[in-house]
């Protein structure tokens, strides 16, 4: 078994942008610069958009926090959005989700720019990334791809099994999959809620990604031997005996899943990892693609 090591692969993305950066700055060009919007102050977005910028500074590019208040209206926000589509200096910039239930999301989503639009979620980059077009790929579907095309993981003619059809994991990761190339070429089936006899649908895939947000979810007989195994899941489990009175878990039991699958990712260390490194990669992409 073979553990898909997303804190190491991530560390070397960062290593491989942080080279490129340094190259920039040598011949005197404007570094990367990505600007996040928080809106509230919900602590786990908060820790989000944190180790984002944390991550921009550590390999060298300039990020911009804007925060604003929970109570800001609609309008205040798009003439927010407004104003980083026009900024010359921002590559791109991302409006870390959930919005206050009084701002529609979609409103928002739809007033960015898709040329800064770093997390891949417009629909002009949706329908590029589908069509094969050069694109923004939201940030764990292609995080998922990078750790599938660095361990070589046999995905060509493989049947994939993908559990969740959200727009930010499930359903583009579909996509990505079926199609031709590195980490593509599979058959795949995306199954939901109402799919019928889960189980003997991820018993017969070569390959299974989990991303519906119930912990444990998959165990060991529903899985075949020799499967590669993806955990996208990231659950806060209540745990007295934590330090932090909870743990995280993944939608796999990893422990009784591992022993059957020949290749796995692990949470945490997994895909969580990835999703931050392959922000950082779309904002070196929008640097280079919107300077020409
Ligand atoms: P959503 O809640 O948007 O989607 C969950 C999907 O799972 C839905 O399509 C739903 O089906 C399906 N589902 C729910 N219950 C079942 C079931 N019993 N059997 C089969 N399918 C089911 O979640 P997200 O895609 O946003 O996130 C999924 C998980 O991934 C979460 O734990 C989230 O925290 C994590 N995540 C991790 C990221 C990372 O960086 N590693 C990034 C983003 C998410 P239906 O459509 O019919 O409702």
């Amino acid at each position: 078994m073979i553990r898909l090591d997303g804190k190491e692969t991530s560390n070397t993305i960062k290593e491989e942008i942080k080279v490129q950066v340094t190259e920039m700055k040598a011949k005197g060009e404007r570094v990367p610069h990505l600007a996040a919007v928080l809106v509230g102050t919900d602590g786990a977005s908060l820790t989000y958009v944190g180790s984002k910028v944390r991550s921009c500074e550590y390999v060298g590019f300039e990020s911009s926090l804007i925060q604003m208040e929970e109570t800001i209206s609609e309008e205040e926000l798009l003439t927010q959005i407004d104003a980083l589509n026009k900024d010359e200096r921002i590559d791109g910039y991302i409006v870390q989700l959930p919005l206050p239930k009084h701002i529609n999301e979609e409103k928002i989503l739809l007033a960015i720019d898709p040329k800064k639009d770093v997390d891949g979620f417009h629909p002009a980059n949706f329908g590029r990334m589908a069509l094969d077009l050069e694109a923004f790929t939201p940030a764990t579907p292609y995080g998922i791809m990078q750790l599938l095309e660095r361990y070589k993981v046999p995905t060509s003619g493989k049947h994939c099994v993908v559990v969740g059809r959200s727009h930010i994991v499930g359903r583009p990761i579909s996509i990505l999959m079926s199609q031709r190339g590195p980490a593509g070429d599979a058959t795949v089936t995306v199954a939901h809620s109402r799919t019928k006899n889960l189980a003997e649908l991820t018993k017969q895939a070569d390959i299974v990604v989990m991303a519906l947000g119930i912990p444990e979810f998959l165990k060991a007989d529903m899985v075949k031997e020799g499967a590669a195994i993806i955990d996208v899941g990231i659950t806060r489990v209540a745990d007295k005996t934590h330090p932090k009175g909870y743990v995280i878990k993944g939608d796999v039991a990893f422990d009784e899943v591992a022993e059957k699958a020949s290749y796995i990712t692990p949470v945490p260390g997994g895909v969580g990892p990835m999703t931050i490194a392959m922000l950082l990669k779309n904002t070196l992409l929008a640097r280079q693609w919107n300077q020409d």
